[in-house]
């Protein structure tokens, strides 16, 4: 058996032959001529010449040995609804889907995007999409109107898929609404929408634009599209991302190195196989979602279960009860879901039978070793923390048990995957070749199958975004620190740049402020992530007004507060909505008017914010510090 070490050195010194082993995993319509194209770095092309098709990997390979194999399960703790739907059926789905999109005007390359709660029409659009060569572009349900807007305009789709509402904790998100919003913010032309109507709330459709699926969904009953086939390098999604701008980036996939990178990953690290079942709790709004939700488990030819609703209800045991009804082999969730069960810990939540569960994968933000001990005590199972990011598709830490068995140390993600060059290098730019200094994580190019290819029309944004050279390399920033021990492995450090991770959620502070900053009353604000004992971090607002006397006393104070965490929860969605607003007489900057956000968060956290000799008005610090934490009343210890 072939040790993790001389897998991995293959990858990286013979990455042609092993990567052509790799390709055998999917169907090619068409074998490619090239294994890797590297002539015009940073942008790698895998599978040069070779035509696929993602939709025919994930559904229609399946149909002659495992067509009445269910392939989606669809569980809705929110509305009661439980749905298998086998390969055949999901099969089906996907042709009327994919019907009604083309008959919609859609065809191989525009753009489609996806509003959509976590149910099958979701599932069915995406593998529709890819099924016709349309490039998805998922919004996560939770944005609101303002983010899905700015979204609309980026993707320009020529087809808006969407629902009437979803739901969370029994309370209706009411979609429809956000969308009309979002089409009246946006400064596109409105494309098509497709309104599935989930009897949930009013949806009223705007004539000449909107469509219900319902009813074209029985005029295309029964039909039948055939998989366009692509080059390998035709882009299969976009999804949006946050980074140190306002502005989110679309990440742009391939189609034949994601379908490659998947089927290895399934292999590899997550240990699948046609047959098992694979739970992954994430929302498809999310690259998670996306590569573990969707494409990843159907490619290998599993079940894959997709869940709506929240980790407690109708109890904390809900997805151990469908471990043990579906007979999940393999799971994958995040730290904070975790936490979030360990609130119910004197409850019953483990009494079922787990006896088919083999891993438990975790991913998304740091996973504490509190957190990881007690899930796996309570679950007797292996605990793999993974590393990755929207950019790269897979992950990029963890342990490839399927290839060789290796020991998890708490607090580390593990080794570098199959295909990364990953390095850490000091903040001058020098490699750090010895254990136990911190730097910054990179990733020599090219980035293997299954990354981002590019940020979506705008190549110069992810060359300036992403890469930088060291000894004539190109060299791709993850923008995470991290630091690796005698034995090779990783530990996270925390982000570079100015991205919070809230509940494993990803999210820009410059969006939050630029939010906060529409507020009328509002002069300036920083925003910046706090340690969070149950979501890893929140965002906690600073704020100075242009009208103090709005803020006057505690009410004036209290109402000013919730008009801003209105705003953001309206504009951008409830997952951006800061755990805190403070009102400051000023926020500390540089003497060139840089804020100071990283000394902010210091304080927030009771760290020492460090020598800061740049500083214009040290004062200020004092205040933002009483601002979090208000000394006690004189008399009281
Ligand atoms: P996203 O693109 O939303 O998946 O966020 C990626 C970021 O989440 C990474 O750059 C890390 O900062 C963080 N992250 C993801 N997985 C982990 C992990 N296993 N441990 C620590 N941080 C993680």
């Amino acid at each position: 058996m072939t040790t993790y070490n001389e897998f991995y050195r293959r990858s990286i010194e013979e990455p042609d032959a092993f990567w052509t082993e790799q390709s055998a995993l999917i169907d090619w319509q068409q074998p490619f001529d090239r294994v890797c194209d590297y002539d015009r770095p940073p942008f790698a092309k895998w599978f040069v010449g070779g035509r696929t098709n993602l939709c025919h990997n994930a559904v229609d390979r399946h149909l002659e040995a495992r067509g009445d194999q269910a392939a989606l399960v669809a569980v809705s703790s929110e509305t009661g609804g439980e749905t298998t739907f086998t390969y055949r059926d999901l099969h089906a789905e996907v042709q009327t889907m994919a019907a009604i999109i083309r008959s919609l005007g859609v065809t191989s390359g525009d753009r489609v995007l996806i509003y959509m709660p976590m149910i099958p029409e979701a599932v069915f659009a995406m593998l529709a999409c890819a099924r016709i060569g349309a490039v998805h572009s998922v919004v996560f349900g939770g944005f609101a109107s303002a983010s899905l807007a700015s979204r609309i305009d980026d993707a320009k789709p020529s087809l808006i898929v969407s629902a009437d509402a979803g739901s969370r904790g029994g309370r209706i998100i009411a979609y429809k609404p956000l969308l009309d919003e979002a089409l009246e913010l946006a400064s596109i032309a409105p494309p098509k929408v497709l309104i599935v109507d989930r009897g949930l709330a009013e949806a009223p459709l705007r004539a000449g634009r909107d469509v219900a699926y319902a009813v074209l969904r029985k005029l295309f009953l029964g039909a039948s599209v055939p998989c366009v086939w692509l080059e390998s390098n035709a882009p299969s999604y976009t999804l949006y991302t946050s980074g140190t701008t306002g502005t989110p980036k679309a990440v742009q996939r391939d189609t034949g190195g994601y379908a490659v990178a998947l089927a290895a990953s399934m292999k590899h690290i997550f240990r699948g196989a046609p047959g098992k079942t694979f739970f992954c709790t994430s929302d498809i709004g999310w690259v998670v979602g996306h590569s573990y939700i969707v494409y990843g488990p159907l490619v290998a030819g599993m079940t894959t279960i997709l869940y709506e609703g929240l980790p407690t209800k109708p109890d904390a045991g809900i997805w151990w009860r469908l471990v043990e009804a579906y007979g999940v082999s393999g799971m994958f969730s995040s730290p904070t879901a975790i936490r979030v069960m360990k609130q119910h810990e004197n409850e019953p939540i483990f009494d079922y039978d787990l006896s088919s569960l083999e891993n438990l994968f975790l991913a998304g933000e740091p996973l504490d070793a509190p957190t990881a001990e007690w899930i796996a005590d309570a679950l007797g199972k292996p605990i793999i923390d993974n590393y990755w990011q929207t950019e790269s598709g897979w992950p990029i830490l963890t342990l490839a048990n399927g290839v060789e068995q290796k020991g998890t140390k708490f607090g580390s993600p593990g080794l570098p995957m199959y295909g990364y060059g990953v390095r850490l290098i000091d903040e001058a730019g020098e490699e750090i070749t010895e254990a136990g200094r911190k730097g910054l994580i990179v990733i020599d190019g090219p980035l293997p199958p299954g990354c981002i290819q590019t940020v979506a029309d705008d190549d110069a944004r992810f060359v300036a975004t992403y890469w930088s050279t060291m000894e004539g390399r190109h060299v791709y920033s993850t923008f995470d620190w991290g630091v690796r021990d005698e034995d090779g492995y990783y530990f996270l450090l925390g982000r570079a740049d100015d991205v919070i991770n809230t509940a494993g959620h990803r999210l820009g502070t410059r969006e939050i402020e630029e939010s906060i900053l529409g507020h009328s009353n509002v002069a300036e604000v920083a925003v910046v992530g706090v340690g969070d004992a149950l979501k890893g971090q929140v965002a906690v607002a600073f704020v100075t007004v242009k009208d103090p006397r709005a803020i006057a006393g505690a009410e004036g104070a209290a109402r000013q507060r919730q008009d801003i965490l209105k705003r953001v929860e309206r504009t951008l969605g409830a997952i951006a909505r800061p755990a805190e607003v403070h009102f400051v007489a000023a926020l500390p900057k540089t003497r060139s008017g840089k804020l100071l956000r990283r000394t902010i968060q210091a304080i927030c956290e009771g760290r020492d914010p460090g020598n800061i000799t740049t500083i214009e008005d040290p004062g200020v610090l004092q205040a933002i510090a009483e601002a979090v934490h208000p000394p006690a009343p004189a008399g009281r210890r």
